[in-house]
């Protein structure tokens, strides 16, 4: 993938952006990047991403607020933690990533077209609404709100799946639906 380029001013940053996160827990160290650029030659997915781990980590801690959080790369990022075992200063990463997925889904700035943002939505929403995740259903839903065309392709795999009983279109539901909503809610609230 073709990496950007473009030059940035100061008027770009959102100042305050870079200490927001800092001051999330487990992204602390963010301050602490000596840019080694250990995270990008570790990482398995770089080569596919619009910037590097080590420019978004870089990005992130002077504040380039829209263009971390309007990247690619937050959502391609597989949590796989090469990064953060890697890192020399110790950096969380992949947990850093996960506060600026956490961030554009909030304000609504996540690339449009890919799959994975609403697929991060759709499993949040299932595991407080029901408790449980339903992987056909979730499927179906993330597909027929990216790429319906290909949830019409997949049918006939799904079909079989469930055929064969290796997956249900029932959705399950636990006990207690109401106080895990509660507990989710209140962790939301408390970041
Ligand atoms: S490996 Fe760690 S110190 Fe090196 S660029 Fe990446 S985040 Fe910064
Ligand atoms: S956790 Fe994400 S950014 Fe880090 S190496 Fe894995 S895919 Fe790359």
């Amino acid at each position: 993938m073709e990496m950007t380029r473009t030059i940035k001013y100061e008027a770009d940053r959102v100042k305050g952006f870079g200490e927001e996160v800092m001051s999330v827990p487990g992204c602390e160290k963010l301050k602490d990047c000596i840019q080694c650029g250990t995270c990008s030659g570790v990482c398995p997915l770089s080569i596919y991403m619009d910037f590097t781990p080590r420019q978004v980590i870089e990005m992130t801690r002077f504040d380039f607020k829209n263009e971390v959080l309007g990247s690619k790369t937050i959502w391609l990022c597989a949590s796989c933690y090469a990064c953060s075992v890697e890192c020399p200063q110790q950096i969380g990463i992949t947990d850093i990533m996960y506060e600026l997925k956490q961030r554009a889904i909030k304000e609504k700035v996540y690339p449009r077209g890919l799959p994975t943002p609403v697929l991060a939505q759709e499993f949040t929403k299932m595991v407080h609404d029901y408790g449980r995740v339903n992987e056909i259903l979730l499927a179906t839903k993330m597909y027929m709100k990216t790429n319906p065309l290909a949830a019409m392709g997949m049918s006939t795999l799904g079909l079989g799946m469930i055929k064969t009983g290796r997956f249900s279109m029932i959705q399950e539901k636990i006990q207690g639906r109401a106080d895990l909503a509660r507990m989710l809610e209140t962790v939301d609230e408390g970041k």
